[in-house]
């Protein structure tokens, strides 16, 4: 897979981090960490701060994946939903999993804050009802999150109210989520990057891992190979998410990685762009195949949209998305588009993340479906627990059932463009 984005907003405006040399020769770690998106670094953080010796391999640069592409969404609970997770592990391990999700929230604010990360953070989200039925199953979900999860930060808005906030004639309601929020997620990643290294861990950029070959007793160290060097660590943390391609059939086999694409309108000026969402919230509407978008700090429209399970791009977002935003802001007819890029999202079947161990000692985690902003953080973190010897809230992830995608390894593409397209017909009735 290759960059889609000379055009990413993101890396245009983000003062350009100090780049790392690549891994040369053997090296030695506690542990070593494959891939440097927000939950590799969020690992190898908390990691270096127990006193760990980390060493973390990226193949390209810092934020090449979803981590530097987001729509910045830092968004409560799991894509799956708490129902699908109760079905899935029970209510116990489904409320334990809601209250790391909440603990990932705080968490995030609390890194931001501790090792002033300017990463443009604002609190608010909502998610938007396109049609008459989406209006009750807001209601029943804001009503299930009051009454079984006790989440007061959530309530419903009505359409009147939704249109002082959002002056679009596409929505019917809402529900807002004050704990929710939104980030510039490559400043964001930067972030931590700088935060770990400070901590005393090591990264190396441009280290594409080639091979593994992970020790099957706890008390061995794992090789972890690129094309120039070898990293020989006791612990192994497999991060590369939706890039990670084949280098493990078995997690490839469990996630498919889906094209999604974002615009970045030229600057509309502090008055303009307030007017769009006047609370600043985030916005995503309900749909499978949803449009997402928010206020930049810069005073820009950024809208997500369009996703392509092909997992190829080649067709024009930037035309493409402005046709979308102008459906929800015809009032935008004029505003340029001045960056359009994309990045494969991580989705599982179920929409529940995908966290387990290939070996005693080497853990992955994947699959955050939508909602990796939050949960890519304190996955991270619950590693360095699980590493630091108190595996309980890592291993309550481990009991999610994961099936495959149908159609094994080459052929399962095809078979979840079939299944996408049910979704997209489900969105349309
Ligand atoms: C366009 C877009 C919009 C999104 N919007 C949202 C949103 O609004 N809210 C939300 O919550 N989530 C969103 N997501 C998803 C979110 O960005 C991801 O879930 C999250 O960033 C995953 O972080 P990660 O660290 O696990 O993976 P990534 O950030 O993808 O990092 C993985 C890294 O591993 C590296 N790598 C892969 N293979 C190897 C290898 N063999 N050797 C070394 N390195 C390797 C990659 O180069 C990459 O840098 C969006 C994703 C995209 C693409």
């Amino acid at each position: 897979m290759t960059a889609f984005d000379p055009q990413n907003f993101y890396y245009a405006t983000t003062p350009p981090p100090p780049a790392h040399a690549p891994l040369s020769g053997e090296t030695r770690a506690d542990v070593c960490i494959v891939g440097g998106g927000i939950s590799g670094l969020s690992a190898a953080l908390h990691l270096a701060e127990r006193g760990f010796s980390v060493a973390l391999l990226e193949a390209e640069h810092l934020g090449f994946g979803g981590s530097g592409r987001s729509g910045g969404q830092t968004i409560f609970g799991y894509a799956s939903g708490q129902e699908k997770l109760e079905k899935l592990v029970g209510k116990a391990d489904a409320r334990l999993m809601w209250d790391i999700a909440l603990e990932g929230m705080e968490l995030q604010r609390e890194l931001i804050a501790r090792h002033s990360i300017a990463c443009d953070y604002v609190a608010g989200h909502m998610h938007v009802g396109v049609k008459a039925r989406h209006d009750a199953e807001l209601r029943a979900e804001v009503e299930s999150l009051h009454e079984d999860y006790d989440y007061r930060s959530v309530r419903l808005i009505g359409r009147d109210e939704l249109r002082t906030l959002v002056p679009s004639e596409r929505y019917t309601s809402a529900i807002h989520d004050s704990n929710s929020g939104h980030l510039q997620p490559y400043k964001f990643t930067l972030g931590l990057a700088a935060a770990m290294a400070r901590a005393g861990a090591r990264i190396f950029e441009n280290s594409r891992v080639t091979k593994l070959e992970l020790a099957d007793r706890a008390d061995a160290d794992s090789l972890v190979h690129t094309a120039s060097g070898t990293v020989r660590a006791r612990h192994v943390l497999i991060a590369g998410n939706a890039l990670l391609g084949r280098l493990v059939p078995e997690l490839a086999r469990k996630l498919m990685a889906v094209g999604t694409y974002i615009a970045a309108t030229e600057v509309l000026g502090e008055e303009r762009a307030r007017a769009l969402i006047t609370n600043n919230a985030a916005v995503a509407d309900i749909n499978w195949v949803l449009d997402y978008f928010r206020r930049s700090a810069d005073h820009r429209l950024l809208f997500g949209g369009r996703v392509s399970y092909s997992g190829i791009d080649p067709f024009d977002s930037a035309r493409v998305l402005r046709a979308r935003i102008q459906r929800v802001f015809p009032q935008l007819a004029d505003a340029r588009i001045e960056y359009a890029w994309g990045g494969y999202v991580d989705i599982t079947p179920n929409r529940a993340p995908h966290f387990g161990r290939l070996a005693p000692n080497a853990y992955f985690l994947q699959g955050f479906s939508g909602h990796g902003m939050v949960l890519s953080v304190i996955a991270g973190s619950l590693v360095a627990e699980a590493m630091g010897a108190t595996a309980e809230r890592f291993d309550v992830f481990a009991r999610i059932p994961h099936r495959d995608f149908p159609g094994g390894t080459y052929f399962r593409r095809p078979a979840l463009v079939l299944a996408m397209l049910w979704f997209r017909l489900k969105d349309l009735v």
